[in-house]
């Protein structure tokens, strides 16, 4: 399929044509003639999958095709983090550049002037997270009872981040009457029915299995204890050829510990994770994408608004306890038909959560012995000669004092004080990591990394025939987008 078989029209076309887009991707395909005629979509896909065309295109089409003129917010994008936001604002501007069509983003974090100032001038598309945008709606200043369309991001991740509440309170207050789009990576029971809540009869679109890492990525799994994967880390950047490399640590602390070590030995890193200030944020993600930072150090939350090219290499510092987000994570590399490379440094608290990825992707991640801190007992899931107990089941610390916090909270309007994890698991025994075993193991004399030594060969599961297909459901009545003059 071509664009050209979408009936886009000619300046969406043009716009698509100039972002060097040739072919939809599955999700494009699938999603954009049901949308163009109004249909409700459920879809099951993850940033990367070119999602934000997928719903952009036909909201543009049908915003200048129907009452452009019109200036009252007549699509909202609702998408939990301020990178998302901000990347979906982008493309709402690239592929509407030839239409007479406004759009803005409102976030957190950043004064709110210059947001309501846009909002003034009238725009008919708005991007927005939720804490945000419920402090705009309160002051009168987002008013949603004109909205014909609604798109609700990354829901899975909306719930993770303890938005569920606020995610509800944006819905009560849309018009019934309006066209719905629900996108999620993952659909656990709670986002099953949150979407059955939103959707009236709704197209069914799923791309990629998730459980799926492309085959490009040269996976990599080294046992070292915890106390010993900072030097590690050092050498393996310093020593192997990494080019552009994003590091993913559970907390927040530990990713600002871990740029700095980085920093002192001469490398050029930067951090993100929410309690950046967003200027820190959009700088660090800048560098990355004009290579003055080498090494970006995220974790799992504010990396999810990370879209650059050209990451050579991906490495778990911290193993993710859900096995999902050990294959978004390393999907960050071998984007556009690339190699990438995805290290993961397991200590013996972690083992388990070996089991669940090779579990999920069907094949035994390579074991890399041949390095100077290979731990045998991190291999067998023992710390000081004792079995470990998994990190997301170790008892929480006690906060430190406010005054001897490592950082500021962002202020992300009312959601994002809840930091970038209210109700998640993750984040909540994430604590554990900076504080708890935190003896220094004596520093071992560097020897240089050999060339890496593989074990055993990786399975790869047979890929399934077809699994980039998606399923509409034919058959079923379409329901039309009433007009304004219906209503
Ligand atoms: P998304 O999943 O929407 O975040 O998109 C991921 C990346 O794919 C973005 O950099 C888009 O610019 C790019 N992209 C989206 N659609 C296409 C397409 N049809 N052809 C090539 N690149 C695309």
């Amino acid at each position: 399929m071509k664009f050209s078989d979408l009936q886009l029209i000619d300046p969406i076309s043009r716009a698509v044509r100039e972002e060097g887009y040739t072919i939809p991707t599955p999700i494009q395909a699938e999603a954009i003639p049901h949308l163009l005629e109004g249909r409700d979509l459920l879809g099951c896909a993850q940033t990367g999958t070119g999602k934000t065309a997928a719903f952009a295109l036909p909201i543009l089409q049908y915003l200048a095709a129907n009452d452009p003129h019109n200036q009252r917010i007549r699509a909202l994008v609702l998408t939990p983090t301020r990178e998302l936001a901000a990347q979906i604002d982008e493309s709402f501007r690239a592929y509407g550049r030839h239409l007479d069509l406004h759009t803005t983003v409102v976030f957190g974090g950043v004064g709110q002037a210059n947001q309501e100032k846009a909002l003034r001038k009238g725009i008919q598309i708005l991007v927005a997270t939720p804490g945000r945008l419920l402090d705009l709606m309160g002051q009168g200043i987002v008013r949603l009872d004109h909205l014909e369309i609604f798109v609700l991001d990354e829901a899975d991740r909306m719930l993770d981040m303890g938005f569920i509440h606020d995610v509800k309170r944006v819905i009560a207050a849309l018009p019934t009457e309006r066209q719905s789009l629900f996108f999620s990576a993952t659909m656990p029971p709670p986002v099953a029915r949150l979407a059955a809540s939103l959707l009236t009869d709704p197209v069914r679109v799923e791309v990629v299995p998730q459980a799926t890492p492309a085959e490009r990525i040269n996976q990599r799994l080294m046992y070292v204890d915890k106390a010993n994967k900072k030097e590690l880390l050092g050498e393996l950047i310093e020593e192997e050829e990494m080019g552009r490399t994003l590091v993913f640590t559970r907390t927040k602390h530990m990713a600002n510990k871990l740029a700095q070590h980085l920093q002192r030995l001469g490398v050029s890193a930067g951090a993100i994770h929410g309690n950046k200030s967003q200027t820190a944020r959009t700088q660090a993600l800048a560098g990355f994408k004009d290579g003055s930072i080498r090494v970006l150090v995220a974790t799992d939350i504010a990396a999810r608004g990370i879209d650059v090219e050209g990451i050579t290499h991906v490495i778990n510092y911290d193993l993710p306890n859900e096995p999902e987000s050990y294959v978004h994570r390393i999907g960050r590399t071998a984007r556009a038909g690339a190699e990438g490379e995805a290290l993961s440094l397991c200590s013996g608290e972690e083992r388990v959560y070996v089991t669940d990825i090779e579990r999920l992707i069907g094949m035994r991640i390579p074991v890399i012995t041949d390095q100077p801190y290979h731990s045998e007992e991190a291999r067998r899931g023992m710390v000081d000669g004792v079995a470990a107990i998994p990190i997301h089941k170790q008892p929480r610390p006690q906060r430190p004092p406010k005054d001897q916090r490592p950082e500021k909270k962002s202020s992300e309007g009312r959601s994002s004080s809840w930091g970038e994890g209210r109700g998640n698991r993750r984040d909540k025994t994430s604590r554990g990591d900076a504080g708890s075993r935190g003896e220094k193991a004596p520093r071992r004399e560097r020897a240089p990394l050999p060339a890496a030594r593989k074990e055993g060969s990786p399975q790869r599961p047979p890929r399934p025939a077809n699994s980039d297909h998606a399923s509409g459901r034919p058959g079923r009545s379409r329901r039309r987008r009433p007009s304004r003059a219906d209503r």
